[in-house]
């Protein structure tokens, strides 16, 4: 029999362990999401963030692209990472790179949904969120 101590101590483990994940997902997302040709549609993909003339537009950041990788098969801006978009944490205030998630959400015949969120994950913080902005839209966007 499990005490409850240690019964809260597996749900956090578990809590922590489903952070980590998406933390990955994030990570390998922004290594990846370029790639296809309908980001989002079928999973949630994630973009760095830059303002070029008011605009924010969605970039790939040239470290996290793997070496050799053709260049040529990206529809996006290529820029160095300390050139993105950044916001404070809100927890200790520390500048990180603003990453977008981008995804559709309802895919039905009464009409779809796509949602784009901003935020940025602080790795001062041992990767707590702090979210930006959110957007929903009745298609891409
Ligand atoms: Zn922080």
């Amino acid at each position: 029999m499990r005490t409850a101590a240690e019964r809260r101590n597996l749900t956090d483990l578990r809590r922590e362990e489903h952070r980590q994940a998406h933390i990955q997902r994030i990570l390998s997302g922004l290594k990846s999401s370029f790639v296809g040709n309908d980001p989002g549609k079928n999973s949630a993909a994630y973009f760095f963030i830059k303002s070029f003339d008011g605009r924010k537009r969605r970039v790939i950041a040239a470290e996290f692209l793997g070496a050799g990788f053709d260049r040529s098969r990206i529809n996006y801006p290529v820029v160095p990472l300390s050139t993105v978009d950044q916001h404070p944490c809100s927890t200790c205030g520390a500048e990180q790179p603003v990453i977008e998630q981008y995804l559709q959400t309802e895919d039905s015949p009464d009409g779809d949904t796509w949602l784009k969120e901003h935020f940025v994950l602080c790795f001062n913080c041992n990767g707590l969120f702090t979210d930006i902005e959110r957007w929903e839209s009745d298609g891409r966007f």
